[in-house]
């Protein structure tokens, strides 16, 4: 009964892969062939055909969105319950190992993890205390140093204190980094990763065990694991083979932070008893849609090579409007929403897609004035906004008094009369005896360093601490939550904010007592693994799940990289312009710009039905105006899946602050927008007119000289 369910809708190939023996296997295959539905469907097979527990299962996923509806399908397909199968995110899976095996990671028991802006300004801290210039030595660029070195498995004691001073002093920053970590007991997330790979490489019984808990290992979106998850990956199925890998190498979009397409080969050469299923029926995307993909990844060199076809149909063709401005581009895009929703559609088949998280607020603000409702994917989130991250630090140094960077964050907020030379001190302090702030303000305190107002406010606060943790110790989780948010004098301090913002932010943190409420984490078998400590590290990792209602019928926000794996019946890939996408970094260096088609190729395929593309003439963004050229990539769509979408003269266009063209628009013989050039001044794109006839005047703006009012009859414009 079951068995036919699993496999009656699939197709061949996709039921070779699904019922093939235990064997590793690599499905190499194209977006929207159902390389994911493969996945669930092989993990129901095992459980209903080859009889294995849930309990035996390791899935890897590439959101906790994809992993909840990944759990979801298979209960649904069984009518089992699978909670006690291991499904997440690389990063969810590393915590929860470190979680239950901490003292063998030579970690405390109440480590915290931090996410990257927590980290950011950890490291802001660190260049101070050594006395770098941050204008010298970015806090960022140390970062993303920190971050690619854990990636590829390499800690500062592997580096040879060689290399130019950059590096050295690099190094050093790297050194100093790990120090504070290990003393604050601070975990971020490349760390994670890093941990959980050194916890079974070097615990002989603890991977021993795992290796025989998870018979069955399997990873969606493959080909954008890096070198330490890979690295993880083989410890776990070393020997055997049980790894079970789905990916796209046309859809490695994250080598900018340390994916490694390469593990695509290393894996046929590592498990050489592996199987290779390719599928390329696309079961998304109408006919048109998908030739436009086809057409565009073409143009990348070094591919493995697939070609997808589709059985549906040719659908609509794919429709490119050119906006005058970036709030024309979300005029029209709103607008068109509107007529979705008017025909019967529904708001979350709707997406709108973005190169950066800057270009959602023009999106947003047309959505909010137009009252319809929205949902921002990897904005800023629930959890990183301030008074939940106030909030958050306070549990944090209850659960862990040397969590320096929950100290920083609240040993003033609210304001408790310590200054800025107290805190210098005890920070100098730390420094200097390597104690973590929280012991360095209490032997401040014993040995009378501090003026007595200081020395009260301390005090004070390290009281409210012990007290907020000592009453709260055998309570229910969103209890303590509710202490922390009752008791720290956060409320208070946003209530005295005026107009919306602090009450907004009052009603966050209400909001987060109720979160701690129904926060229900994965009871694997029943241990017990610190429930407030699960529950903060859920806040750092799960960040992005948290906002808004997921019941409600809501426009989908999200930048391409987030929209990875998803689809959307209708789909609006926006800013398609040279320098914003492909980005402007990446012009100049062949492998990015493949990198950056790879992103516009996952964009345009995560469409079903309807795909809009749009570009702006001219755009602000990052508080600077530009007029980009068309993205390169609209060029290399063959023109005959495009529709062009032209406003004609009674379409009424918006009315923006900076022009105001609307009815010069429909008489003169230039078009706004429209590129031209100049025998003198060279090319630019017309930006007002007004007159008609002999008195015609044109506005340009161009790209050698600025802006300029010309006399239509005198210039001598030619229309390019
Ligand atoms: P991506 O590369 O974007 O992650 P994918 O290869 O994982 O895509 P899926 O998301 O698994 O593709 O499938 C794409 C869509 O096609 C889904 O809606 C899925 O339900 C549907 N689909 C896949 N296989 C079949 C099939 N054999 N019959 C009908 N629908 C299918
Ligand atoms: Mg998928």
């Amino acid at each position: 009964m079951e068995i036919s369910s699993i496999i009656n809708s699939l197709n061949d190939a996709q039921r070779v892969a699904v019922s093939a023996p235990g064997q590793a296997m690599l499905v190499l295959a194209g977006a929207g062939s159902g390389k994911t539905r493969v996945l669930v469907h092989r993990i129901a097979w095992h459980i209903q055909v080859d009889g294995v527990s849930p309990h035996n299962i390791l899935a890897v996923t590439f959101t906790n969105k994809a992993a909840t509806e990944m759990r979801g399908r298979i209960e649904e397909l069984l009518n089992i319950s699978a909670r006690s199968m291991w499904i997440g995110t690389f990063h969810g899976l590393a915590h929860r190992l470190l979680r239950r095996h901490a003292k063998q990671a030579g970690l405390t028991e109440s480590f915290q993890v931090i996410d990257a802006d927590d980290q950011l300004r950890l490291i802001k801290r660190l260049l101070k205390n050594l006395s770098l210039d941050e204008a010298k030595w970015p806090p960022k660029q140390a970062q993303w140093f920190i971050n690619a070195q854990k990636d590829e498995g390499v800690r500062a004691k592997h580096m040879l204190d060689s290399g130019d001073f950059y590096q050295r002093q690099m190094i050093a920053i790297y050194r100093a980094y790990e120090e504070v970590c290990e003393r604050s007991s601070l975990v971020d997330f490349a760390e994670l990763l890093l941990r959980a790979h050194e916890l079974l490489r070097d615990n002989e019984d603890v991977l021993a065990f795992y290796q025989q808990r998870f018979r069955f290992v399997h990873v969606d979106e493959f080909q954008d694991t890096n070198t330490i998850q890979y690295a993880w990956l083989r410890l776990l199925t070393e020997g055997r083979d049980n790894l079970f890998v789905v990916g796209d190498d046309d859809q490695s979009i994250y080598g900018w932070r340390g994916a490694k397409i390469e593990n695509i080969y290393n894996f046929q050469s590592h498990y050489p008893n592996h199987k290779v299923v390719r599928l390329e029926q696309n079961y998304r995307s109408s006919g048109q849609i998908l030739k436009a993909a086809n057409s565009l990844i073409a143009n990348n060199d070094g591919r493995m090579g697939k070609e997808l076809w589709t059985d549906a149909g040719d659908g609509e063709p794919i429709s490119l409007y050119t906006a005058f401005n970036e709030q024309d581009e979300a005029y029209f895009v709103v607008e068109k929403i509107r007529q979705w929703v008017n025909d019967g559609g529904r708001r979350s088949d709707v997406a709108i897609l973005y190169r950066s998280n800057a270009q959602s607020r023009q999106f947003e603000e047309k959505l909010m004035s137009t009252g319809t409702p929205y949902r921002v994917y990897g904005g800023l989130r629930f959890f990183e906004r301030m008074e939940i991250k106030n909030a958050l630090a306070y549990l944090r140094l209850m659960s862990n008094r040397h969590d320096d960077a929950s100290f920083e964050r609240v040993v003033n907020t609210p304001a408790r009369g310590l200054g800025a030379k107290t805190l210098d001190d005890i920070r100098a302090l730390a420094r200097g005896q390597g104690i973590s702030l929280w012991q360095a303000a209490a032997e401040s305190i014993a040995q009378g360093k501090l003026s007595a107002r200081a020395a009260n406010a301390m005090k004070g606060f390290m009281a409210l601490i012990k007290q907020l943790a000592d009453e709260v110790e055998d309570k229910e989780l969103f209890e303590k939550v509710k202490a922390v948010v009752e008791h720290s004098g956060l409320i208070g301090l946003y209530k005295k904010e005026k107009g919306d913002k602090g009450e907004a932010r009052v009603e966050n943190l209400e909001e987060l007592v109720n979160a701690a409420r129904l926060f229900d984490y994965d009871d694997d078998n029943g241990e017990n693994l610190g429930e407030l400590d699960m529950f903060l590290a859920h806040a750092a990792l799960e960040a992005g799940d948290m906002q808004g209602d997921d019941y409600e019928d809501c426009v989908q926000l999200m930048t391409l990289h987030s929209a990875k794996g998803l689809e959307f019946k209708q789909v609006f890939l926006v800013g398609l312009e040279d320098g914003l996408f492909p980005s402007l970094q990446s012009t100049e260096d062949p492998a990015r710009l493949e990198e950056e088609r790879r992103l516009c190729y996952v964009g345009i395929t995560r469409a079903m039905e309807q795909l809009y593309l749009t570009h702006a003439e001219s755009r602000r963004l990052y508080g600077k105006e530009s007029y980009p050229r068309p993205s390169r990539f609209i060029r290399e769509i063959p023109p005959e899946f495009i529709q062009e979408i032209r406003l004609r003269a009674n379409v009424s266009r918006p009315v923006t602050a900076t022009v105001q063209p609307r009815s010069s628009m429909l008489g003169g013989s230039y078009k706004l927008g429209q590129r031209v050039s100049h025998a003198k001044f060279g090319e630019g794109v017309v930006l007002q007119m007004e007159g008609e006839g002999a008195q015609e005047r044109v506005q340009i703006n161009f790209h050698e000289v600025g802006l300029k009012w010309l006399m239509v009859s005198y210039a001598k414009l030619e229309a390019l």
